[in-house]
Formats: C-alpha cells, sequence, structure tokens
C-alpha cells in the first residue's frame, strides 16, 4: 500500500530527534491503541530514544501480558521531568487520550515554551487529520500496523516484545483476522510480527480465552438483557451500573462482548449500552456490511470506524436507548 513516505520521514525525524517522547491512546483502552503505544515505545527505546507510555487510567488486566506494560504511567506525578515530543495514537483528537492538551503540550512550562511536537498516528476515517503532524489512513487495518510500516521505513529492529504489542494491536482491531479490514497486506504484516517473534501463545490465551469468573458472570447478566427490534435487525445489550459491582469487575472488562449481540442472525447492527457510572452511558455499536454506524456515533459526539463505532452520553441507559434506537433505525430506515 502506498504511503506517503515524506510525512513518515518527518516522523521518524522528529521521534529521532527527541530527548523524552510520550505516547499515548485513547481512554478505555483496547488492543491497538496499548498495543501500538507499548510497542512504538520499545521500538524507540531501541534506537536509545527515552519513551515513555501514559494513561489516564489503569491498564486493562487483560492487557497485563503485553511486554512493558508495568511501565505505564498512569499518574501525573509519575510523569518524566521532561518531553517535547508526544505521540497520540488511535485517537482522532486530543481529548480521546483524557489529558488535557495543554498540559500534553507543557503550555505552563517556561523550559518548554509551548514548543511540544504532537503527532498523531490514527486509522480512522472520522479523523480530519488536523493534529499536529498527523498520519492518519484509514486503509490500515490497527494502528500497530501503521507502528510497523514506520519501523520499516525507519529500518528499527522490531524486537520479540515489539513484535508481541504490535501483533495483540492488528489482532484485536481486526477481530483475530476476521473483519473486512482483514486484507492480504493485514495477514502478510502479521506473518512479519509472528516472525520477529510475537509470542502468539501468549496473545491468544488473554486476549481469547481467558475469561475471569467475573466476566463470566458479566456476561450472563448482558446476555439476560438481549433484544431486538426492527424485526431482528438491530440487536441489543445492556448492562446496567449495578451489575459491575455484583460480578466484581469494572467496566475495563467489558471488550468483546458486543460480538454475542452481533452474532445473532440477522442482525445488522449490533448496540451495547452500559452506565459507566450512574447517570452516564457508554454506546459501543457495530455493524455488518455497509451498514455505516459511525455516522450514529459520531452524530452523538462520538466516533469511530463504519462496523465499529462508539460514543458516550450524560444520560442513564433508559433516555440514550430511546435516543440511539431512532438514529439506528434512521440508518438502516426501519422507522
Ligand atoms: P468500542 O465500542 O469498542 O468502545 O469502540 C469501537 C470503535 O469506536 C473504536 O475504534 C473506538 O476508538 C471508537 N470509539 C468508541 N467510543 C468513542 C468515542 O466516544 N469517541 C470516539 N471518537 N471514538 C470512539
Ligand atoms: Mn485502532
Amino acid at each position: 500500500m502506498a504511503v506517503n513516505s515524506a510525512l513518515l520521514d518527518t516522523i521518524i525525524a522528529q521521534l529521532s530527534a527527541s530527548r523524552g517522547v510520550l505516547l499515548v491512546g485513547h481512554v478505555s483502552a483496547d488492543g491497538d491503541s496499548l498495543g501500538s503505544c507499548l510497542g512504538l515505545g520499545h521500538l524507540l527505546r531501541g534506537q536509545g530514544v527515552n519513551a515513555h507510555v501514559v494513561s489516564v487510567e489503569k491498564v486493562p488486566a487483560r492487557y497485563g501480558f503485553l511486554p512493558g506494560v508495568g511501565a505505564v504511567i498512569t499518574e501525573t506525578k509519575d510523569f518524566p521531568t521532561h518531553w517535547d515530543v508526544v505521540v497520540v495514537m488511535d485517537c482522532t483528537d486530543v481529548r480521546r487520550t483524557g489529558f488535557n492538551e495543554s498540559f500534553l503540550r507543557r503550555e505552563d512550562h517556561e523550559e518548554a515554551r509551548g514548543g511540544v511536537v504532537l503527532i498523531n498516528i490514527d486509522h480512522h476515517q472520522s479523523n480530519q487529520g488536523t493534529l499536529g503532524t498527523a498520519w492518519v489512513d484509514p486503509r490500515f487495518a490497527a494502528v500497530g500496523q501503521q507502528v510497523l510500516t514506520l519501523a520499516e521505513r525507519a529500518g528499527w529492529v522490531v524486537m520479540p516484545e515489539a513484535a508481541t504489542c504490535l501483533y495483540t494491536a492488528l489482532a484485536t482491531d481486526s477481530g483475530f483476522f476476521r473483519h473486512g479490514n482483514t486484507s492480504p497486506t493485514v495477514l502478510r504484516d502479521a506473518a512479519k510480527l509472528l516472525d520477529a517473534g510475537a509470542d502468539l501463545r501468549l496473545i491468544v490465551e488473554y486476549c481469547l480465552e481467558r475469561k475471569t469468573l467475573s466476566e463470566l458472570c458479566l456476561l450472563r447478566e448482558a446476555l439476560s438483557t438481549l433484544t431486538q427490534e426492527c424485526d431482528g435487525r438491530v440487536t441489543v445489550m445492556e448492562i446496567p451500573f449495578a451489575v459491575f459491582s455484583r460480578c466484581g469487575v469494572d467496566d475495563t472488562e467489558m471488550e468483546g462482548m458486543i460480538d454475542y449481540a452481533r452474532a445473532v442472525p440477522g442482525t445488522q447492527i449490533a448496540v451495547l449500552l452500559r452506565a459507566v457510572q450512574a447517570g452516564i452511558t457508554k454506546v459501543s455499536l457495530r455493524s455488518r456490511g455497509n451498514c455505516d454506524v459511525s455516522v450514529v456515533a459520531v452524530s452523538f459526539g462520538g466516533g469511530g470506524h463504519p462496523n465499529a463505532a462508539g460514543c458516550t452520553l450524560h444520560l442513564p441507559i433508559s433516555d440514550v436507548r430511546a435516543a440511539v434506537l431512532a438514529a439506528v433505525k434512521q440508518v438502516l430506515s426501519c422507522g
């Protein structure tokens, strides 16, 4: 796939010249966001660049196997004293990181003088491409795949730790090579990462196979709410706030849950509504075929891809359900 080599060279030069890089993904971290940050972190440190992965939230337990995850900085007091480059990954804007933009740009630091370079590496269609040195390309299945492309362009060694992180990114964002974004190039890139030493056994065990009792409890509760709308073309799942404490889980253990709603034959759009706090509802949307759910998510201030998108509304589940279903029905034209 043809990429803008001059842009990649600019990013490589900015990273290589840096005295301190912060790598940041999105809130509700997923395999692509974390794997890309950690993977690029390994690659940069391999080049002698001082790089730190930062996050506003603790890392979901399921990603505890990723090499380097123990060094992720989740408290601002633990931030390094200096950084001059921030790489915002898998995010359409800085708000998605959960951090304040002026904080990341160090605008209150005399020494930095607002001179922090922002680099945005992302593959969301809805990204306007205006954030710093922006490399936005929706043809990539995952940001982890963009990072591999960057490493190849730069001639960086992809060590096994980086390969495990980047493979996790690519595998999770392609639904383990099942979604429509799974191209021959994706499979070739996955093969390159296996060649580079990605620990497939570990990735499969943690990302696909392991289910804690708490997660299974959550799944049971969620399945009990399955309902269908629009003559079975829309399948909805709900997770009320009380369920999290009842099952002893937090909302970082939700990944993959919506796939059960999408699995029901006839479903064109799957909707998962979960109360992340009382009165705050996170919406996940998935679709089959050419039904674009990112339009729905964007209309509520969120974003995503045509077949996988999301948003968060400051309303209780029942209100969000009504509003989102109305928008979804418009997309499907089923009143
Ligand atoms: P999920 O439903 O798994 O949280 O997210 C599916 C896709 O939509 C991911 O690509 C994710 O980054 C994106 N997404 C989910 N929620 C939001 C949101 O609130 N804002 C934006 N911009 N994207 C979101
Ligand atoms: Mn992604």
